[in-house]
């Protein structure tokens, strides 16, 4: 049921035990929110369990509360509500989506989203889902604590671009500034985000000697295989700007294969709908930042890929 921003507060607030989720491969947005939305929570009382279906990246360590967060067990939760954030679709919800039973609400920005759950707030207009937290928050007058304004603000800062991508609004710009003020600090955040270990920098130099341009220059991917190393968050965060940045390419693509059978492909764009591409490999995004994970040979889901990648583009120089 697609319901409004205040229902959403209400279902929050009248639930007592609740597990909060997010998607697996995590990012600041995901995990920022899942941890600002439990520590207000808690703040109430209530009791809350942050589950998640993966790993905490090392580069998110730093975000308030995030060794609270627990990979499912094997035994069934039973929950007055799983509040699902940032996450489009049930399998990005993984696990827990079958571990845990109670009523089932999402709250999420893409355009994409499948409306998987029972209750579903979904603003595609939101920078990031930790502005829509943010929203619910101020709707319920909480007061944003330190810690809670270090959540929200690496959640928003990460899914813009740091305030440089499209989805950059003035209102974006005013809650990172409210967030400031509730004690974020932009330049520590930033550190902890930038600051990588050695060895991710030496996997980038044999990353970058993957890149490949296609059609007359509008498209460009880098591939990260298999053996070369860590290829988690903490090295891959931000290496699609890359070829993004490029002069003349319109739409950028990152292979990253985590076995020769499976490909997880990032696409990003200067405006084309990206989110299209995505969604018809099985999974989705923004217009400009989109994602999926195929299974198969390689050789084959490139082909497949880039092939479709250059549909798109005719179609949109139409
Ligand atoms: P990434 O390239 O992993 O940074 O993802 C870019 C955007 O695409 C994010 O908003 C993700 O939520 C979305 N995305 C990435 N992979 C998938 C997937 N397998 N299914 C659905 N959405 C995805
Ligand atoms: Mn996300
Ligand atoms: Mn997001």
């Amino acid at each position: 049921m697609d319901i409004s921003l205040e229902t959403a507060a209400k279902l929050l607030t009248q639930a007592n035990n609740l597990v909060i989720t997010g998607h697996i491969h995590p990012d600041g947005d995901c995990l920022g929110s899942m941890l600002a939305l439990q520590e207000y929570l808690e703040s109430l009382d209530k009791k809350v369990e942050l589950l998640l279906d993966d790993d905490l990246p090392t580069l998110y360590t730093f975000l308030p509360g995030s060794a609270r967060i627990r990979r499912p067990g094997n035994t069934p939760v039973t929950t007055d509500l799983l509040v699902i954030v940032d996450a489009s679709d049930a399998e990005r919800v993984a696990t827990v989506k079958t571990q845990v039973t109670g009523p089932v609400l999402n709250i999420d920005h893409h355009i994409s989203n499948t409306k998987f759950a029972d209750y579903w707030y979904i603003d595609t207009e939101a920078a990031a889902t930790g502005e829509i937290i943010l929203d619910i928050l101020r709707h319920l007058k909480a007061e944003i604590s330190s810690t809670i304004a270090i959540n929200l603000y690496t959640a928003i800062a990460t899914d813009c671009g740091f305030f440089r991508y499209a989805n950059t609004t003035s209102a974006t710009l005013r809650n990172a500034a409210d967030l400031i003020d509730a004690g974020a600090q932009p330049h520590v955040i930033a550190e902890f985000m930038e600051t990588k270990p050695l060895a991710s920098i030496l996997v980038l130099k044999n990353i970058l000697d993957t890149l490949e341009i296609h059609h007359q220059g509008q498209i460009a991917t880098i591939t990260i295989s298999p053996d070369i190393g860590d290829k988690g968050p903490d090295t891959t965060e931000g290496l699609i700007n890359y070829p993004r940045n490029i002069e003349g390419v319109e739409i950028a693509i990152m292979f990253n294969l985590a076995n020769s059978q499976t490909t997880r492909v990032s696409f990003r764009s200067r405006n084309v709908d990206v989110s299209r591409l995505a969604l018809s490999f099985g999974g989705g995004g923004h217009v400009r930042a989109a994602g999926c994970t195929v299974i198969g040979q390689f050789s084959a889901v490139k082909r497949q890929i880039l092939q479709a990648a250059k549909k798109l583009l005719a179609e949109y120089n139409q």
